[in-house]
């Protein structure tokens, strides 16, 4: 038996933050705005595998006004999300996803990306694939006011 299940997350992009996407620490001018370390890829990971086994979503099991997820590294909460995949009798078949920025170019940190979700999710790297796309300028992205990250993942039960 299969499951898909997709995510959608934005971050608005502000001075005097890191830019932590797939928990990676990227180099740039402006990093992600948010409660936790505002990683929008991993937290549009953490829904599509949430919504995949129909255990809601990020907002449920992490709430915004609880302060003891201030500041946590999102590693930890796609941890917790693949622990409920699990617990909920499924296994990760492959996650996909795609970046939405215009700045900085994420190529060069793609693989470390990968190598750290597939290592938190306890999968093997071939079943991560994460992509960078601009959005030639156009939209909030374009505009350098926000990253934008789209997930899909198939489970299967165990
Ligand atoms: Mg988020």
């Amino acid at each position: 038996m299969f499951r898909i299940g997709n995510g959608y997350d934005v971050h608005r992009l502000v001075e005097g933050r890191k830019l932590v996407l797939g928990g990676v620490d990227i180099p740039h001018s402006l990093g992600l705005d948010g409660h936790s370390d505002a990683d929008a890829l991993c937290h549009a990971l953490c829904d599509a595998l949430l919504g995949a086994c129909g255990a809601g979503d990020l907002g449920k099991y992490f709430p915004d006004t609880d302060d003891k997820w201030k500041g946590v590294s999102s590693l930890v909460l796609l941890e917790k999300a693949g622990e409920v995949v699990a617990e909920r009798g499924y296994q990760i078949a492959n996650t996909d996803a795609t970046i939405v920025a215009q700045q900085p170019k994420l190529a060069p940190h793609i693989e470390a990306m990968i190598i750290n979700i597939a290592k938190t999710l306890k999968i093997d790297s071939d079943q991560v694939s994460i992509k960078a796309t601009t959005t030639e300028k156009l939209g909030f992205a374009g505009r350098e006011e926000g990253i934008a990250a789209y997930a899909v993942t198939l489970l299967q039960a165990k």
